[in-house]
């Protein structure tokens, strides 16, 4: 059978250092890519110091869903990285997952069509030892969902809370409830062009959150409903994407 091909994308700076270091000694990407050790599954890792982000033509072109983490360099992303990326959604439909502080990201904001900094978008909260948050399933029926019983508990992390200025999801997976009395949108599932989105709010860097079971199975269903299907994937300059009439257009020449 055919493996899903992810990637998974982290900026690999505050990781470097601590407090984050000792939480993820390896780095955020290797706890990310762990979640996809099953056989089913081939992982790329790709850090934003790598040539051209890690994220070549090539690479791209060989991800069927890409999970994206990042935070404080988002605005050092090249332009052009990020619209390869978006393109390969849009284009290809190649998955891609914006995790936590991603929201922020280039790729994220262009394909919601949203431009904002951190602190524009909604509320949040940075408490340093952290705020239990519950993960409520509110569409248990859905793939991404399946195998997570009624909600998730997450013993620590940062508060991103409601309103959060989002174009209103296709499907909404999640809804967060947190320890100080905030709700928030944090499960968003969109259709862009021949790829799908995913926003999934959790994993603030000082937390273990990417080493949590429920959490890995979150990022795996999403995996397996993201990627495209190779039938579905139309070469341009074939079917609707060419010009050509269907009809008999002589008339109007
Ligand atoms: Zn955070």
């Amino acid at each position: 059978m055919r493996k899903i091909r992810v990637t998974v994308f982290c900026e690999h700076n505050q990781d470097k250092y601590e407090p984050v270091k000792s939480v993820y000694p390896d780095g955020m990407h290797t706890a990310i890519a762990e979640a996809f050790e099953d056989s089913e599954f081939e992982v790329t890792i790709a850090t934003q110091d790598m040539p051209l982000h890690g994220l070549s033509d090539e690479v791209l072109n060989n991800t069927d869903v890409l999970f994206w983490w990042s935070h404080i360099d988002n605005n050092l992303l090249d332009d052009g990285v990020a619209n390869a990326v978006c393109k390969r959604v849009v284009q290809d439909g190649m998955g891609f997952v914006a995790l936590h502080s991603a929201t922020f990201s280039k790729p994220w904001q262009r394909l919601l069509g949203i431009e904002f900094e951190a602190g524009e978008w909604g509320r949040f909260r940075t408490m340093p030892k952290g705020e239990k948050e519950r993960l409520w399933v509110i569409a248990p029926g859905h793939p991404i969902c399946q195998g997570i019983t009624d909600c998730i508990e997450i013993p620590k992390d940062e508060m991103y809370g409601e309103p959060m200025i989002i174009p209103d999801p296709d499907k909404l997976l999640f809804i967060a409830w947190w320890e100080g009395g905030d709700v928030c949108r944090s499960g968003v599932l969109y259709d862009r062009g021949r790829g799908k989105v995913f926003g999934f709010t959790p994993g603030h860097e000082t937390f273990p959150i990417y080493y949590q079971e429920e959490i890995r199975k979150v990022l795996r269903n999403a995996a397996r409903f993201m990627a495209p299907d190779p039938q579905m994937i139309i070469q341009s300059g074939e079917g609707h994407l060419s010009g050509d009439p269907r009809e008999n257009l002589t008339h109007c020449m």
